[in-house]
């Protein structure tokens, strides 16, 4: 009995983190988080997959949401499920909203009190965050930031980078540390989108005095994603002004974003420029030895046992973002636990990783399309003109880049982007053994190639591979 218990634990957490991997927004990642901690006692009866909930109108809204999702993770751990059912559970009725058991990121509520503030997880810590090149500034900032709250020149402190690199983490880490040692500061961790439907509600009910007032008491301002403020011109002027008490009373104010202020769009330049005005970090994908620390520090921190080949295999396939990094790792832990008998191998870990795989290669592969553009505007020609048969030296040469950098930096064959640039097969091939060539010599090329390289968001040793 405690070993199904067990493995229906692990098929949840698995469930969890897939489901929250195919949810393409942070807005919906969050909502989940507050979603997921309400489903309880998740199992397999037959080939229907069960969850509790307290009430019915979360079996309606659930069903909507996350079903078909919650179908799709089981089916790919490998599970025969046709149907995913939410039902009432009396129990849960009477004591609603205990966290769920299964969660993994139990969610705490830094503080009660007068600021809204939303829950962070509690695994969220600097302990278990794992720095690397990639992160090592913000990582440093944010020490700074949590040991004198309001007492550095970091303030605001503003961390961006894509989708999955530890944003969150990292700033809920200040939240932590700051709570854990100065237990009588106020600190509030909010996201934009709460914010700004709070700004809204506080309008509507006229309670703009209450709203000012409360967000004025907080010591610590940890405001998530920011980039959803961005677009909203009417909430901009009411975060500006929370936004300057707050620095001049010397409060501490954190903010996380996808983007860095510059390219904030939509955004008033006084709000970005005072965005500036304290430290900005940026966090980008964590280096090949970065990903394996991070996988070795969460199979420690789960107890997992898994070889080191296959972390290996994983920190060298999945490379885009961390979370995608978790929820791989998180399938073969899934499979360790349900087949005991069975030893994990390379071969085992490469099928259930197969889609992941397969997904990588999609976002690390630019088309061809996006390089000729690219090429164009560093030579300053337009992009007919390298779909042009126009045979002029000031062309040719952007042309011969472009089908170049095509062979290296896509997984296209000679025949997809000859079709591309509406040409033969050997005339690609010739145009990138010329430019190869002529890197090799002409060093002023060679810089050139590189930059385009690396605006196209690539690593310009890929070139030489
Ligand atoms: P973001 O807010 O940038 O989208 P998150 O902070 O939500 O990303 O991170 C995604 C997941 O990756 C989280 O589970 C987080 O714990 C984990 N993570 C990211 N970076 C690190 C790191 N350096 N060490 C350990 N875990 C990390
Ligand atoms: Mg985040």
């Amino acid at each position: 009995m405690e070993e199904k218990m067990k493995n229906w634990n692990a098929l949840w957490n698995s469930v969890v983190q897939q489901v929250k991997m195919l949810l393409p927004t942070e807005i919906e990642r969050n909502r989940m988080d507050r979603y997921f901690p309400l489903m309880h006692s998740p199992r397999l009866e037959e080939n229907c997959y069960v969850i509790e909930v307290g009430e019915q109108i979360q079996v309606e809204m659930f069903a909507k949401l996350y079903s078909q999702l919650i179908l799709e993770s089981l089916q790919s751990c490998g599970q025969s499920v046709d149907e995913v059912k939410f039902i009432v559970s009396k129990d849960l009725s009477a004591q609603q909203q205990q966290p769920a058991k299964f969660q993994r990121t139990t969610p705490v509520t830094p503080q009660r009190g007068m600021p809204s503030t939303m829950p962070m997880h509690e695994n969220y810590t600097f302990e278990n965050f794992v720095k690397g090149p990639s992160n090592s500034f913000a990582h440093a900032a944010a020490t700074a930031v949590a040991k004198g709250p309001g007492r550095t020149s970091y303030n605001p402190l503003f961390i961006y980078g894509g989708t999955g690199l530890g944003k969150t983490h990292l700033m809920e880490a200040i939240g932590h540390y700051v709570l854990d040692r100065h237990p009588e500061m106020s600190v509030c961790y909010i996201t934009s989108e709460t914010f700004l439907n709070e700004y809204v509600n506080a309008l509507q009910n006229d309670a703009m005095h209450a709203f000012r007032e409360r967000y004025r008491k907080v010591d610590l301002l940890l405001l998530d994603d920011v980039q959803f403020i961005a677009g909203k011109q009417q909430i901009q002027e009411e975060f500006f002004n929370t936004f300057n008490s707050l620095l001049g009373l010397r409060k501490q104010v954190v903010m996380t974003s996808d983007v860095a202020p510059k390219d904030l769009k939509g955004c008033e330049e006084r709000l970005t420029g005072r965005f500036q005005q304290g430290m900005v970090v940026e966090i980008e994908s964590p280096s090949y030895e970065t990903r394996l620390a991070i996988l070795k520090s969460k199979a420690l921190a789960g107890q997992h046992l898994i070889p080191d080949d296959i972390l290996k295999f994983i920190a060298e396939n999945i490379r885009s973002h961390v979370r995608a990094i978790e929820g791989a790792l998180n399938r073969v832990v899934t499979f360790v636990d349900l087949n005991h008998d069975i030893p994990l191998t390379l071969d085992i870990a490469q099928h259930l990783l197969k889609d992941s795989i397969e997904e990588e290669k999609t976002i690390k592969d630019l088309t061809v399309d996006e390089i000729m553009r690219t090429v164009a505007l560093a030579y300053g020609v337009k992009m007919e003109d390298i779909l042009s048969k126009e045979r002029t030296q000031t062309l040719v040469t952007p042309r011969q880049v472009a089908m170049f950098l095509s062979c290296k930096l896509t997984t296209r064959s000679l025949q997809e982007i000859g079709r591309s640039f509406g040409k033969t097969h050997a005339t690609v091939y010739h145009g990138a053994q010329t430019i190869q060539k002529r890197i090799d010599v002409e060093s002023e090329l060679q810089k050139t190639v590189e930059n385009i390289t690396s605006q196209l968001g690539r690593n310009p040793s890929e070139l030489t591979k």
